[in-house]
């Protein structure tokens, strides 16, 4: 799956934030349904980073990078 390594960002970290926050109410509220709820978005936007937080042009896996290049081939990551 081809994204812009922006718009990864930003839904990986959507999902994250999100699972965190709802496993955390599920915890403290113990709801166990929104405990499973948080955790696999979480781990689903942990996961989502990993496959799709890559160099549009030499596909190398961007890590936790911001910049504006790839830190692998120096192409300038667009948006
Ligand atoms: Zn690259």
């Amino acid at each position: 799956m081809k994204l812009p390594p922006r718009t990864s960002r930003t839904i990986s970290a959507s999902s994250s934030i999100a699972g965190a926050v709802i496993g955390g109410i599920g915890a403290l509220a113990n709801v166990l349904a929104m405990v499973i709820i948080g955790v696999v978005l979480l781990i689903g936007g942990i996961i989502f980073h990993i496959i799709t937080y890559r160099c549009p042009h030499c596909g190398c896996f961007l890590d936790r990078s911001r910049g504006e290049y790839c830190p692998h081939c120096g192409e300038k990551l667009d948006s």
